[in-house]
């Protein structure tokens, strides 16, 4: 029988429209960060709302890391999405080639098992191109 943690608690959520990230914004001076912090980083109130940023995104860059970091294989890629209330959010990039995907690439947030930790499956998010052009690998 296999359990299913989460990386961390807090920064997304399943619902009925599919996943979110979860984002904190300030009720004293409205900015929102992703993670969400205790206090606020720009006035340093406490009074932070979870925020739903919802799923989808624009890919701001991207890039393929050629070293395996004991969770990800080498070759695997990272970037920036930007979100909602011009949040930036560091993600795993799915890509179906070697090939960073362009700036302003649509992308949609998933929700997954992304690596095993002991007997555990870790639930992490990731960013999936929605507009998914499968390599012609010829
Ligand atoms: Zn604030």
């Amino acid at each position: 029988m296999t359990d299913t943690i989460s990386v961390r608690e807090g920064l997304f959520r399943e619902t009925n429209d599919g996943p979110t990230l979860l984002a904190g914004r300030c009720a004293q001076c409205a900015r929102t960060v992703f993670p969400a912090t205790e206090r606020c980083l720009e006035c340093g109130d406490d009074s932070i709302e979870s925020v739903e940023l919802g799923a989808e995104g624009e890919l701001l860059c991207a890039t393929v890391v050629h070293m395996g970091n004991g969770r990800f294989d080498a070759g695997h890629s990272v970037g920036y999405v930007r979100m909602p209330h011009d949040i930036r959010v560091f993600s795993q990039i799915t890509t179906s080639g070697e090939q960073p995907l362009p700036s302003g690439t649509p992308m949609r947030l998933e929700i997954a098992p992304l690596w095993r930790e002991g007997e555990q499956d870790v639930l992490a998010y990731r960013f999936v191109p929605t507009t998914t052009k499968e390599a012609d690998d010829a």
